[in-house]
């Protein structure tokens, strides 16, 4: 998250800004500083670090954990991230820059590569910096050129792909009636979980439609909902079936029966159905959200 101190810390180092995140060189390494609710995370990644210096790193961070306001810190093999918390007082800057200093002490100690290149060709010419949807990288020019092209092509072919919806929709069926027929058991011995469980048709339609192959399109939220609204519908009428059995009425009277247990029918339904549409809202976002291929673009400067 991009918070004003983040901001204000990243301009007056020239650095850039994603959507997420501000980050750009600092003393010659890479950081990405990301604002959250009650810390600030300081990472240093596109690293290179052999076992022996991951050990030495995590020992000495650990020894200072106390003094640099860590909440928690990782080191693996290409990143170093420390968590500083902002329990009362929000971090002030100067503590921002102690940290960083603290790490490019470490950094340049163990003789870590500077990070003024190309993370993918070395160069130290015409640099840049991209975004990659949330991520961020360091790229010269005829290096981006180059990834540019190749995620255009993967754009269109993203965008172009058959999204299934056929297969999609036969597995969002097939495994909703599934959950139906686990529900309608569930229902007979355990009514009050029932109504509560229902919601996970939702999901299990959701869940057979990406089983089968479905890809998320402009097509594919309505499909995974109505598949769902018909479980919906099928597993109140199988609960309804099965009290008119149990009194003796045959299934052929089923809206026949007595208008008490037909009435307790529709307002189970519409119970059931307003239940659903909490989580339709989900499904929704989610297949709009996953119908969004990452944009690859220069970094802009943190403003
Ligand atoms: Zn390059």
């Amino acid at each position: 998250m991009l918070t004003a101190r983040t901001k204000s810390f990243a301009k007056e180092n020239g650095w850039y800004q994603s959507s997420s995140a501000v980050f750009g060189l600092y003393k010659g390494y890479f950081f990405v500083l990301n604002s959250d609710y009650g810390s600030i995370s300081i990472a240093a990644p596109y690293l290179d670090l052999k076992q022996e210096v991951q050990q030495v790193l995590k020992h000495l961070i650990a020894g200072n954990k106390k003094t640099l306001h860590l909440s928690e810190f990782s080191v693996d093999e290409q990143r170093v991230i420390l968590v500083v918390k902002e329990r009362f007082t929000y971090t002030r800057k100067h503590h921002l820059y102690e940290t960083m200093d603290f790490l490019v002490g470490l950094f340049t100690q163990h003789n870590l590569a500077y990070e003024d290149r190309c993370l993918r060709c070395s160069s130290q010419n015409d640099l840049g910096y991209y975004c990659v949807g949330d991520a961020v990288t360091i790229l010269c020019g005829s290096c981006y050129s180059e990834l540019y092209e190749s995620w255009r092509a993967d754009k269109a072919e993203f965008t172009n792909q058959d999204k299934h919806y056929l297969k999609g929709g036969v597995g969002s069926a097939f495994v909703s009636l599934l959950g139906v027929a686990l529900w309608v058991v569930l229902a007979i011995y355990s009514p009050r979980i029932a109504s509560i469980a229902l919601v996970l048709l939702g999901f299990l339609a959701f869940k057979g439609y990406e089983l089968f192959g479905g890809k998320p399109g402009r097509f594919s939220a309505w499909i995974i909902i109505l598949v769902n609204a018909a479980a919906v519908i099928v597993a109140n009428y199988a609960y309804l079936l099965h009290g008119l059995y149990q009194r003796g009425h045959g299934i052929d009277l089923a809206l026949q029966g007595p208008p008490a247990m037909v009435n307790q029918f529709a307002v189970n339904l519409i119970g059931s159905l307003s239940l659903c549409f909490l989580v339709w809202v989900v499904i929704f976002f989610q297949q709009r959200q996953a119908l969004k291929f990452p944009e690859f673009k220069p970094a802009q400067l943190a403003t």
